[in-house]
């Protein structure tokens, strides 16, 4: 298995990189935030609950999130790997998914970290939130709350993945296929050699 974690702040890209790196890895894509959305569209009490948390920008908690992806990767006993993106943004997340992981016999193999300058990632978040139907993107207060959120409680969970070793930072700034092209270069560092796609 190829277990990756796309990484970075609110707005780096990680939603449309996402996309590009499972259609041509065959990754299944595990993104917290839609789960958590459809959970809200389905009017759930695990969505009412995260609802009100998201619309304020905060975090929602650490074991809601973890049990939906436990679900999930129970979910798909037969994937060639997982791409986790919006997760973990805490270290209690990272050690959590760790576990998770080794009772699966596998591991993250890398942490690709997009690089974004906040200036760039407001203005993104706001243009997204013309067309996205996000209510966290239109007001620039809330993209403000999640960047904080960030800073604090999600930043660190890239310490934790240093101190393996495992982490890349990329420029999250140029083309979608440019950055694209240097994620996917970094990927196939770490999948074996002469080889096209991902094997189990
Ligand atoms: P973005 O990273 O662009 O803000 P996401 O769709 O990843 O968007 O997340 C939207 C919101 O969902 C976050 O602001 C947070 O409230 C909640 N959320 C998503 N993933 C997590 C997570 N792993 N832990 C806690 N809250 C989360």
């Amino acid at each position: 298995m190829f277990n990756l974690i796309l990484f970075g702040p609110p707005g780096s890209g990680k939603g449309t990189q996402s996309e590009k790196i499972i259609a041509k890895y065959g990754l299944k894509h595990l993104s917290t935030g839609d789960l958590l959305r459809t959970e809200i569209s389905n009017q759930t009490p695990l969505g009412l609950e995260a609802k009100s948390l998201m619309d304020k920008g905060q975090l929602v908690p650490d074991e809601v999130v973890t049990g939906m992806i436990s679900s999930a990767l129970d979910a798909n006993p037969g994937a060639k790997g997982f791409l986790f993106d919006g997760f973990p943004r805490t270290s209690a997340q990272a050690e959590a998914l760790d576990k998770l992981l080794a009772l699966k016999k596998t591991s993250i193999a890398v942490m690709l970290a997009l690089d974004v300058s906040q200036e760039e990632l407001v203005k993104r978040l706001l243009k997204r939130g013309e067309t996205s139907g996000r209510s966290d993107d239109t007001n620039e207060n809330v993209i403000t709350a999640r960047i904080i959120e960030y800073h604090n409680k999600t930043a660190p969970v890239a310490e934790y993945y240093k101190k393996y070793n495992k982490v890349v930072t990329v420029k999250g700034e140029g083309t979608v296929n440019d950055i694209f092209n240097v994620l996917s270069h970094e990927i196939e560092q770490r999948t074996q050699p002469k080889e096209a796609g991902i094997e189990k």
